[in-house]
C-alpha cells in the first residue's frame, strides 16, 4: 500500500467505514472481520483450507479512485475480495493498453 496515495485521516476512514457503515462485513462476499477459518473444508468460505485464517477487513476505493473518500467511493472487502477487485482493474487497464495502443507503439507478436 502506497500510503502517499491516500489521504491524511486514512486509518480513522478506514475504520470508522468497515464498522460503522458497513458493519465489519465484507461487501462482496459477506464475511465477518475476524472471522477465523479453521484447517478443514468450508462451505461458506472460499479461502484456503489448508491454514487457519483470519479475515482482516479493508476499506478500498470503489473504481480505485483515491481522490474521495466519501462513503459512495468506499467498499469494505476482505482481503480475498479485494485481491480480486484489484486484479480486475489490473487487467482492465492490460487490456485497454492492448486495444488503445499507439501507432508508435512496437507489437511484440504479429496476430
Ligand atoms: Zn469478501
Amino acid at each position: 500500500m502506497d500510503r502517499s496515495r491516500y489521504p491524511r485521516g486514512w486509518r480513522r476512514i478506514s475504520n470508522r467505514y468497515r464498522f460503522e457503515v458497513a458493519n465489519g462485513i465484507c461487501e462482496q462476499c459477506g464475511v465477518k472481520h475476524g472471522t477465523v477459518y479453521p484447517k478443514g473444508p468450508d462451505l461458506k468460505c472460499a479461502y484456503p483450507a489448508t491454514r487457519i485464517v483470519i479475515v482482516f477487513l479493508n476499506a478500498a476505493h470503489r473504481y480505485h479512485n483515491t481522490d474521495s473518500s466519501d462513503d459512495e467511493d468506499l467498499i469494505a472487502l476482505c482481503p480475498r475480495c479485494h485481491a480480486r477487485y484489484d486484479m480486475d482493474d489490473i487487467l482492465s487497464k492490460k487490456v485497454y493498453g492492448m486495444n488503445h495502443a499507439g501507432p508508435q507503439q512496437l507489437k511484440l507478436f504479429d496476430q
